[in-house]
């Protein structure tokens, strides 16, 4: 078994269709964690929210367990949605560890919960499914916080039919996506069958076993990824870019290798050079018990991965969401400008060749937005980060082939003078906060115009 001193926090992103209960999963999970009662039970991170082992283990009421796992918790990312778990990426690969899809039991898989699966199965990450209002089940007698079992045991049979019905829906959903799965508690191996816990986020039913699976997941599939040095030089990845009062810009970072200490020299992805600058501050929420205090932060000195953290420095103006930030020395500092440019110049496109333009609000959405493009052979010629400015809108309006005049946008708004300007153009514009519905608008509209031109 790997040594604990090796391990980091597994860091998990929840996704999911929108209003099947994400937000409230979180809320209800960090709540737990609270309502436990115990000192530092939890702790706040930035764009995080920490779960230790203990308190995961007591939830379970198996003492027992706790010899089981070494990994020290879990790291919540706050920000739910598979538009968050895109944005985090890590060099070559996804930055969360492990996800959970929310589905409403009740009404099934909508289109977000496909994307999330295919993002998924892309980036290989383990996951476990939450099949979310099983209260909402006709019939259904609720018991707050209780695991899945115990709560199972106390509905009448006529609701237990109904679960289990319902529970299938979602498992032969999950079938024709191509994984086998079952109800989690009938699983023998998580390597090969996804886990399906029914859930009420509302009452807390189910939730314990999400975070076993979570654990179980993170212990079997992980060993080897968690390994970090805490000594080593910190390397996280953007996740906002922020004003602050008094503060100006700042950056919610997560940290996911190494230590960042205040005064580090940093290197930050932009559109242009890499920014170089000297960490001023770093910053965490502070806790209930100190909100008397004028600023919602404290400062400490260093962070250990994994950890979310704001940073506070001179010039991070222009700095990317979704770009990494790594922690440079003297002598690292040229190699690692150069990595992280060409890191940020792999994701974008600058052609002059046909094809359409693509715009994306992080470097991460762009990532994946391109990548589902080119899946269906969709020529891009330009591909970039930020809002649609009226020089997209003139490069746009150049293009003759009107299956190119067009851009896609992704979380991203269209600037006031451009949208005049693309009133009175030609060029179509897409946007959406839905990656594959862009590629469905789009391929939906290359169709009409060669039905047009026939
Ligand atoms: P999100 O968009 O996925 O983050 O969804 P929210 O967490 O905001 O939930 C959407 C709505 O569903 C809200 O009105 C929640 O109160 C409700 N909701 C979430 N989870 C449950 C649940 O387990 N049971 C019931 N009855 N309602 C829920």
């Amino acid at each position: 078994m790997a040594d604990k001193k090796n391990l980091r926090t597994p860091i998990v992103c929840v996704m999911g269709h929108v209003d099947h209960g994400k937000t409230t999963l979180l809320d209800k999970i960090r709540g737990t964690a609270i309502a436990s009662g115990e000192a530092g039970a939890i702790t706040q991170h930035i764009g995080a929210t920490e779960v230790p082992i203990d308190v995961i283990v007591s939830k379970l009421r198996d003492p027992k367990l706790r010899d089981r796992f070494i990994v020290p918790g879990l790291l919540f990312i706050d920000t739910p949605g598979h538009h968050a778990f895109t944005t985090l990426r890590s060099r070559g690969g996804a930055l969360a560890d492990l996800a959970v899809v929310v589905v409403d039991i009740n009404e099934g898989f909508k289109p977000q919960t496909y994307e999330s699966l295919q993002i998924l199965k892309r980036f290989r990450t383990p996951f476990v499914v939450v099949a979310n209002k099983i209260d909402k089940i006709g019939g259904w007698v609720p018991h707050k916080d209780l695991p899945f079992a115990a709560t199972f045991k106390k509905q009448s049979g006529d609701v237990q039919a109904r679960l289990e019905t319902k529970l299938y829906e979602v498992i032969g959903e999950l079938y024709n996506q191509g994984f086998s799965a079952d109800r989690y508690d009938r699983v023998t191996n998580f390597q090969k069958t996804l886990g399906v816990v029914p859930v009420s986020a509302f009452t807390g039913e189910g939730i314990p076993d999400v975070l076993m699976v979570l654990l179980g997941l993170a212990q079997k599939f992980l060993e080897a990824n968690l390994r970090y040095s805490a000594t080593g030089p910190g390397v996280g990845t953007v996740l906002e870019v922020k004003e602050e009062k008094g503060l100006g810009t700042t950056l919610d970072i997560i940290l996911y290798d190494g230590t960042l200490k205040k005064g580090d020299t940093v290197v930050i992805g932009s559109l242009g050079e890499p920014i170089q600058t000297k960490v001023r501050a770093l910053l965490k929420p502070r806790e209930l018990s100190e909100i008397h205090y004028e600023s919602k932060f404290k400062q400490v000195s260093k962070v250990t991965a994994a950890a979310g953290v704001k940073i506070s420095a001179p010039g991070l103006e222009g700095a990317l969401a979704g770009s990494p930030i790594r922690v440079a020395t003297e002598e690292t500092l040229d190699e690692i400008v150069a990595q992280i440019k060409s890191e940020i110049d792999e994701v974008r496109i600058d052609t002059d060749s046909e094809g359409i333009m693509i715009k994306a609000d992080t470097l991460g959405s762009l990532e994946a937005l391109v990548h589902e493009f080119q899946k269906d052979e969709i020529p891009i010629r330009k591909a970039e980060v930020g809002d649609i400015s009226h020089r997209d809108a003139v490069e746009a309006s150049t293009v003759e082939d009107p299956i190119y005049s067009v851009i896609v946008g992704f979380n991203v708004k269209v600037h006031p003078d451009a949208r005049d300007f693309l009133q009175e153009s030609n060029v179509k514009v897409f946007t959406s906060d839905v990656i594959y519905r862009l590629v469905e608008d789009y391929q939906k509209y290359v169709k009409e115009q060669q039905e047009q031109a026939e």
